[in-house]
């Protein structure tokens, strides 16, 4: 994905760094302009109805750009006390426990998102904090797969399972991140016994994104995968008849691994104030509702009903795990994944 800022198209790294620096990001804006900026690592079709409708009820104007977060973490680094960015956004816990570790995010005190976010959805030392939760867990093939088959993580790596296993990237966050949850919760050990049995058990290199497994599981070339459940979603939305179905992961034990679209307000943010009353409408109920229910995710506030879609999957049992740790041990989950050969 390339950055995107208007109709400011640059290209990827250093590039849009250099670029970024240059033009002052927005090419107008200074730290006097009352406009909002948000850098965002979720896609324009999912953050600008939102973005406007805030603007709709409160006359707040926002800019934004998106790009992967990894080039706006780097961008809001070189930056630093010149950036006009106010707010960061991630698909991924990992990636705000990234930028929080360096530095990037801001500490806010918020009596308003602290009742509205749960404790285990949002930074200790408050620097972000999780808007929508995602799930990751099981996806089967309703042809050749019974639910009773089916119970944790950890039992995908079982020789069952040989050459009927499909995954995403280990490139991917979603998978650093899943695994770096299993290892708080296994250690290290077991989390590399797990992953390996997995790698022993693909029946096919670990496919580019979630949609493309699940065709896969459709198609026959395997059995089983592992997929955020918004891909799943939009999938069956399009195509209800495929035979496939999402199981939850792991009901007997510590329930299926999430983790968070969230935000943080920026170290060096010029309008730190407005920031803040941005993140807090956004923990408010009917924000919730929309957030999550534009992208087919949960909400993070608590009794928000999801979207229809989402709600006909029933209710599970989700890790109480704080996505912190996500991020912490995200480094030794990369390592492992190489160590055991998960491409
Ligand atoms: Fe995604």
């Amino acid at each position: 994905m390339k950055a995107r800022f208007g109709g400011f198209v640059p290209t990827m790294g250093a590039v849009v760094v250099a670029l970024g620096l240059l033009v002052g990001v927005t090419g107008c804006a200074n730290k006097e302009s009352s406009e909002l900026v948000v850098y965002s690592a979720r896609i324009e079709a999912l953050i600008k109805p939102i973005f406007d409708r805030y603007t709709a009820e409160t006359g707040q104007k926002i800019r934004f750009v998106t790009d992967d977060a990894g080039p706006l973490i780097e961008r809001l680094n070189a930056e630093g006390a010149n950036s006009q960015a106010d707010i960061l956004l991630t698909v991924d816990a990992g990636e705000l426990w990234h930028a929080a570790d360096r530095g990037l995010l801001k500490p806010i005190q918020s009596d308003v998102l602290n009742a509205n976010i749960p404790e285990s959805l949002r930074d200790p030392q408050g620097r972000w904090f999780g808007f929508s939760i995602r799930a990751r867990t099981i996806v089967y093939s309703t042809e050749r797969v019974k639910p009773e088959d089916l119970s944790d993580y950890a039992a995908l790596a079982e020789p069952r399972w040989k050459g009927k296993l499909c995954l995403r990237t280990s490139k991917k966050v979603y998978n650093q991140s899943l695994v770096a949850m299993l290892i708080a919760e296994h250690g290290e050990p077991k989390t590399e016994e797990i992953v390996r049995g997995w790698v022993a058990n693909l029946a096919a290199e670990p496919f580019s994104n979630d949609t493309l497994l699940m065709e896969a599981i459709a198609a026959g070339q395997c059995d089983v995968g592992l997929v955020n459940t918004y891909y799943f979603g939009r999938l069956v939305r399009d195509q209800p008849d495929l035979p496939i179905k999402l199981f939850w992961a792991d009901q007997a034990g510590q329930g299926v691994h999430i983790n968070i679209s969230g935000a943080g307000v920026t170290a060096h943010s010029p309008r730190a104030e407005a920031a803040q009353k941005f993140l807090e409408w956004l923990s408010q109920p009917e924000a919730q509702q929309f957030f999550a229910g534009q992208n087919l995710e949960y909400a993070a506030s608590p009794s928000i009903e999801p979207d229809p879609i989402v709600k006909a999957w029933g209710d599970f049992k989700r890790s109480p795990m704080n996505v912190v740790q996500a991020g912490e041990l995200q480094a030794q989950a990369v390592k492992l994944m190489d160590r055991v050969g998960y491409r």
